[in-house]
């Protein structure tokens, strides 16, 4: 059933060309201070889309002084928070405009689906962009009442200039994520990309400036992480970091800005999270919201339903369904049209899952589908499900961040919550039940920082998403994120008339 290989031997041509590929520092495109390069690779077939500047420590530190100096002299921070909203929505507005450009970029880049770009990532990032846009003049303090005669207010003012890293797997959703909050409060941004996906971010970020952002605001810096992205995270005069990523790399950056200047630090990191389907589950639909959970994005999700537990009375009906359905899954160019899979986003992604597939199999998992790579080119593998997984297995511990489905057997709520908590990981949840006592004890008792209850991967731009445990520090979207971007100043003035 998967679609056939041809569809990979002859890939579509993008409709779309690639304009810029140099850094974007001080609202100007400019070479790397060292004039290398890097390629970008298109993942359909290992070929180089085009070759990209390559920011190392000296372009950071370029880019953090436009950023400082358009924070310190303004006029980001100091124009009214109405005139900044006005921007991000003329940006937004852009962003409509040019919708399907942008979304081939991302498709071309990444790998993912050319439908799921265009309908649902694209508009997601528009809508992210007028959300915050409705926050930047909805910022304000409190007014305290204290013993005493006193007027006591608080300032909420922004950080200052704000230092970014993001992954490759949702390139325009993290840039959203990250850039939107830190400019909706008045910040300034050093924005460095993944080096495997730097083309979608340099695209918005020049319709952002076409939308009228002043220079310096916000920089975008391509590289690669232990050059461009440590000298980001160690710079003196960054105010703040947001980092998402790996784990490992996770402890890197807070060690980073340790050493440095104690600046503040949100992390998004991996997940290994529960879709837990209970016993009186309809098991039609939870098999297709657990496949949604685990195949979504090429299974390239930090929040992957990737141990899908499932209830012993109704395990068997569901793996022969799950099995089916994954064998069913449309795999091959992601610009045809009805894919469903892409390629993974580059050959190391791609080396390391095919490992993660060996262990399960060397572990004692029964493999029931897929198991191997799709077709001669390019970074496909075919939708993978392993039954028989126990918790102590690699493929049940580790983040895999592919298409391999590991499907887990419990009796009870207790041992499902005992087993689901038990990981290093507290990032997400999905619960399958219609029973209402069941959905809120789980709810309550599963360590993690979302709960999906008959749904999954539900992002809205008002909806909070960060992890427990070893998943991250913080929130990121909806009203949660400006914190990440705010100093709270408190203002104390006796007053002259107690009376008044
Ligand atoms: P990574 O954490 O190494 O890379 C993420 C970002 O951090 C990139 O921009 C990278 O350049 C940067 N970076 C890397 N090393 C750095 C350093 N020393 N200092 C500063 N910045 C640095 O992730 P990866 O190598 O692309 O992928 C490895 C694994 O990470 C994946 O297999 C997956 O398990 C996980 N991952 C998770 C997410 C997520 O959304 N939580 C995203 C991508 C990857």
């Amino acid at each position: 059933k998967y679609s056939t290989a041809a569809a990979i031997e002859e890939p579509i041509n993008p409709s779309v060309k690639v304009h810029y590929n140099q850094l974007l520092i001080n609202g100007q495109f400019v070479d790397a201070a060292s004039g290398k390069t890097f390629p970008t690779l298109d993942p359909r077939t290992g070929d180089v889309i085009t070759h990209v500047a390559e920011g190392e420590a000296e372009d950071i530190n370029r880019a953090v002084s436009a950023a400082r100096k358009a924070f310190d002299d303004g006029p980001w921070p100091k124009m009214t928070a109405y005139e900044r909203s006005r921007i991000m929505l003329r940006f937004a507005d852009l962003l409509e405009k040019h919708n399907d450009e942008i979304a081939a970029l991302e498709t071309w880049d990444n790998g993912k689906p050319y439908e799921q770009s265009a309908k649902i990532e694209v508009p997601m990032l528009t809508r992210l962009f007028r959300y915050y846009a409705g926050w930047a003049d909805k910022i304000h303090g409190l007014t305290i009442p204290v013993d005493g005669s006193l007027h006591v207010q608080t300032l909420h003012e922004p950080i200052g200039v704000a230092g970014q890293i993001i992954p490759w797997n949702f390139p325009l959703l993290m840039f959203g994520w990250k850039v939107g909050p830190a400019l909706a409060c008045g910040n300034t941004v050093v924005l460095k990309t993944a080096e495997q996906t730097p083309l979608s971010a340099l695209y918005v970020s020049k319709l952002f400036h076409e939308a009228g952002l002043p220079p310096g605001v916000l920089n975008v810096v391509s590289g690669f992480g232990p050059t461009a992205g440590a000298a980001l995270a160690s710079h003196m005069e960054v105010d703040k970091l947001a980092f998402t990523g790996s784990t490992d790399t996770g402890k890197v950056i807070l060690q980073l800005a340790a050493k440095s200047n104690l600046k503040p630090v949100t992390l998004e990191l991996g997940g290994k999270s529960p879709f837990i389907v209970c016993e009186d589950a309809d098991v039609d639909k939870a098999v297709e919201m657990a496949h949604f959970a685990l195949f979504f994005n090429q299974g390239q999700c930090c929040c992957a339903g990737s141990r899908t537990f499932v209830h012993e009375r109704v395990y068997d009906e569901f793996l022969e369904k799950a099995k089916a359905r994954a064998v069913e899954r449309v795999v091959g160019d992601p610009f045809k049209e009805g894919i469903e899979q892409g390629p993974q986003v580059d050959s190391d992604q791609f080396e390391k899952i095919l490992g993660y597939i060996r262990s399960g199999i060397e572990g004692g998992a029964t493999l029931e589908a897929g198991g191997e790579r799709f077709g001669a080119k390019g970074y496909y593998i075919k939708p993978t499900v392993f039954s028989n997984v126990q918790d102590d297995m690699l493929i049940a511990k580790e983040e895999i961040f592919g298409p391999v489905q590991s499907i887990l057997k419990f009796k009870d709520l207790d041992e499902v919550i005992r087993r689901s908590n038990a990981s290093r990981y507290g990032l997400a949840a999905g619960v399958f039940t219609h029973n209402i006592d069941t959905a809120n004890t789980l709810t309550r008792a599963l360590r993690v920082g979302s709960v999906w209850i008959n749904c999954f991967d539900v992002f809205d731009a008002a909806i909070p998403f960060g992890g427990y445990k070893m998943s991250g520090h913080g929130r990121e979207k909806g009203i949660y994120s400006l914190s990440n971007y705010l100093q709270v100043k408190a203002v104390v003035t006796p007053l002259k008339n107690p009376a008044w």
